[in-house]
């Protein structure tokens, strides 16, 4: 097959993979939930499209998926001004974020998950002040605080012990809503304990904070544990997408 008849075949295929795979995973989270007895309507499937092409989210888009995570601000962007023409579409920004990308990001995500310090905060808030200023969006910006559970910040996430002054930071900015904690367990760490300390935190988050109801927690390899600790969003990417493609970065 060659030309158009070959796209649309090859388009097809593409189509019936992620549409196998995310019955797969419905499957794999409903089942998490009934043996942890919770409600599968309490957890959200984010697809993770990072390295994956713009035809990819399109093709999620018609199998009905409306929300997206995407972990570098450049990739990101260049994805959402070719889907422009797809409404409602709310795109997560998962990833580690420096400040200067912030001016950017507010202008197109609809939550971040990643945010671990009051200067990213700050920048985020100005941000979306502009951009909400300039038009380019009329919603106030969800914050998902990361922690960091191994103490190692340079993975990204903030100490659990500056935990609630940063809470404190994005509840006061007009241009943030506070909305739940985010965390990654250390690499080869058994996710268990970590999910569970998580939900502590997340727990006293919620005391002084209750309207921080999210909490962004568990991928491929471990949304099992994240549900049985309360996750309400599970952001997957291998398991949906296929494996990515080696780089450097
Ligand atoms: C890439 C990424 C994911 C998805 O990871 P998989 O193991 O491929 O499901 C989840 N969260 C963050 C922050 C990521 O960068």
């Amino acid at each position: 097959m060659t030309g158009e008849s070959g796209i649309a075949a090859a388009e097809s295929t593409r189509t019936a993979a992620l549409s196998t795979a995310l019955t797969g995973l419905s499957a794999r989270i409903e089942s998490a939930c009934r043996a942890a007895g919770r409600d599968p309507a309490g957890v959200r499937l984010l697809p993770v499209t990072k390295f994956f092409p713009a035809s990819d989210v399109e093709i999620l888009y018609g199998l009905g998926r409306r929300e997206f995570g995407e972990s570098r601000e450049q990739e990101a962007a260049a994805k959402v001004s070719a889907l422009g023409h797809l409404s409602r579409v709310r795109w997560h920004m998962i990833g580690r974020l420096q400040r200067n990308k912030a001016k950017s990001v507010a202008r197109w995500a609809y939550a971040v998950h990643s945010v671990d310090s009051e200067r990213l905060a700050g920048a985020l808030d100005t941000g979306v002040g502009a951009a909400r200023a300039a038009g380019h969006r009329d919603s106030p910006l969800r914050v998902l605080l990361q922690v960091s559970l191994d103490g190692d910040v340079s993975r990204g996430g903030v100490l659990p012990d500056d935990l609630p002054r940063l809470a404190e930071r994005v509840a006061a900015a007009d241009n943030l809503r506070l909305a739940g904690l985010m965390a990654i367990p250390p690499l080869d760490a058994d996710p268990e304990p970590e999910f569970a300390r998580l939900a502590e935190l997340h727990a006293r988050l919620r005391d002084t904070h209750p309207e921080a109801t999210e909490l962004s927690a568990g991928m491929s390899a471990d949304l099992e544990a994240a549900i049985r600790h309360g996750s309400t969003c599970v952001r997957v990417g291998t398991a949906l997408m296929g494996a990515r493609p080696i780089t450097s970065g």
